[in-house]
C-alpha cells in the first residue's frame, strides 16, 4: 500500500493522547501500559532521576532495526510518529504483514525522560546525550549503547528535530524534514553497511517528496566522533538520522508529526521488502541540501539611516521553568539585500513609521506603525503583537 493512501487514515491511528511537544515519561508509559501482548515492553534501565528507559520488542522477522527517539529531551515529535507507529502496527492491512513477518523492531521511544521533563536537549548532568558515546558518562547514553551491543540490529533509526532555521536548498521553504545517512570517518567514506542507509533514504525520499515537495532536505554531512548515529553506522548498523523542522502555522509539530510518521512507516516497508536494493546512491545524493536562508520574521522595504533594507530577525525558544510551555526571545539576525531569503511571517514596512531602534545582533526592541496601527511590536525581545 502506498504511503500517501496509508495517511488518508492517519486519523485512525494518531495517538490522541499526544497533542503538544510537552508531554511527559508518564505520559508515555502509560500508552507503553496498554500495548497488547505482540509488544513485549523491557525496561533497560533508569535516568539519572530514576526514570525508566524502555525498550518495545516487536516482529517476527529477520532483519533488525532499532529505532530509538528524544534523546534530546527537548526534540519530541520522532517519540509521537514512534506513538502512531504502534497504533498503526495494531492494524490488520499488508503493510504491517509485510513488516512483521520481514523485521524485528526494537524501538526505545524517550531515551532522555529527565531532558523531557524540563523540555530541555541536555539530561540532568546538563551533559548532550548525543555527545557521549566515547566517554559514555550518561547512564541514558550507557543504556542505549547497551542497547545496540544486544540486539545487534542491521538497521537504526536516529529520531531527532532540527532548527526551524534551516531551508531546502533552492526552494526557500523550511526543511520540514531532514535525512542523512551519518559518516562513519572523516573523510566520509561509503561502505556496504552506510551505503544500506542511504538507499533507504532515498526510497524515503521518492516517497515522501509526493507528499510533502520541496520541504525534504539532506541534513549537514559531517562527521562528528562523540555521536551515537556515527558510531552506530560504525559498529555496523546502517543508520538513518530523520531530523523534524519547521512547518508553516505548526509550533507544535502536529503536521510535522504526521510527515515524520510515514517518514519512519517508509524506511521500514523499503527494509521490509527489500526495496532499497533497487535504489541508486545517485537519488541520494539529489535530495536537496539543507541550508539557512529562512528567518523567522522578515521585514522588507524598510527604511533605515536613509537606505532601504530587509531586516530578518529570529526567536531562540527556552523552556518556562515548568517545562510545559517555552518562551521566544526574538534578535535582529540580519540587515541589509535579504531578497534570496524567505521567512515564516513577512513584513511590508512600505509607508510604515519605525519607532525604536533596530541594531544587529541585539534584542528586538521597535514598533511598526502603518497608519496609526501598529503592526508588529517588540519589547526587549518578547514579541508583543
Ligand atoms: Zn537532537
Amino acid at each position: 500500500m502506498a504511503i500517501h493512501s496509508i495517511l488518508l487514515d492517519y486519523i485512525t491511528f494518531e495517538e490522541k493522547a499526544l497533542t503538544n511537544r510537552f508531554f511527559k515519561h508518564k505520559d508515555v508509559i502509560s500508552l507503553l501500559k496498554k500495548l497488547p501482548s505482540a509488544f513485549a515492553v523491557n525496561e533497560l534501565g533508569t535516568s539519572v532521576k530514576g526514570k525508566s528507559i524502555n525498550a518495545v520488542k516487536w516482529g517476527n522477522g529477520k532483519t533488525k532495526v532499532l529505532l530509538w527517539s528524544q534523546m534530546h529531551g527537548d526534540e519530541a515529535t520522532g517519540t509521537m510518529a514512534i506513538l502512531d507507529l504502534f497504533n498503526f502496527l495494531q492494524e490488520d492491512n499488508e503493510t504491517v504483514k509485510l513488516i512483521n513477518d520481514n523485521c524485528e523492531l526494537l524501538i526505545i521511544p524517550m531515551v532522555n525522560p529527565d531532558g523531557a521533563a524540563m523540555f530541555t536537549r541536555r539530561n540532568a548532568q546538563q551533559i548532550d546525550i548525543n555527545r557521549d558515546f566515547i566517554q559514555t558518562t550518561t547512564p541514558e547514553g550507557k543504556i542505549l549503547k547497551q542497547a545496540r551491543n544486544d540486539f545487534d540490529p542491521h538497521f537504526g533509526f536516529n529520531l531527532h528535530d532540527q532548527t526551524t532555521l534551516w531551508s531546502v536548498d533552492e526552494t526557500l521553504k523550511p526543511a520540514t524534514l531532514s535525512y542523512l545517512a551519518p559518516a562513519f570517518d572523516k573523510g566520509l567514506s561509503i561502505n556496504q553497511v552506510r551505503e544500506n542507509a542511504m538507499l533507504v533514504i532515498a526510497d524515503m525520499f521518492k516517497e515522501l517528496d509526493q507528499i510533502l515537495p520541496h520541504h525534504i532536505g539532506l541534513f549537514d554531512d559531517e562527521y562528528e566522533p562523540r555521536a551515537f548515529g556515527d558510531n552506530f553506522q560504525k559498529a555496523g548498523t546502517s543508520t538513518i538520522l530523520i531530523e523534524a523542522g519547521g512547518y508553516q502555522d505548526d509550533t507544535e509539530k502536529q503536521q510535522i508529526r504526521k510527515y515524520y510518521f510515514a517518514s519512519i512507516l517508509s524506511g521500514l516497508i523499503s527494509i521490509a521488502s527489500k526495496n532499497y536494493e533497487n535504489q541508486k546512491t545517485e537519488n541520494y545524493f539529489a535530495i536537496p541540501k539543507n541550508n539557512k536562508q529562512i528567518f523567522h520574521v522578515m521585514i522588507n522595504n524598510l527604511i533605515l539611516n536613509n537606505i532601504k533594507v530587509s531586516v530578518g530577525i529570529n526567536y531562540d525558544e527556552c523552556p518556562n521553568t515548568d517545562g510545559m510551555s517555552t518562551f521566544k526571545s526574538y534578535s535582529i539576525q540580519d540587515i541589509g539585500d535579504l531578497s534570496f531569503c524567505d521567512a515564516y511571517e513577512v513584513y511590508d514596512a512600505n509607508n510604515c513609521e519605525l519607532k525604536g531602534d533596530i541594531v544587529f545582533n541585539k534584542a528586538a526592541n521597535f514598533e511598526l506603525i502603518m497608519e496609526k496601527q501598529i503592526i508588529l511590536a517588540f519589547k526587549d525581545g518578547y514579541l508583543l503583537t
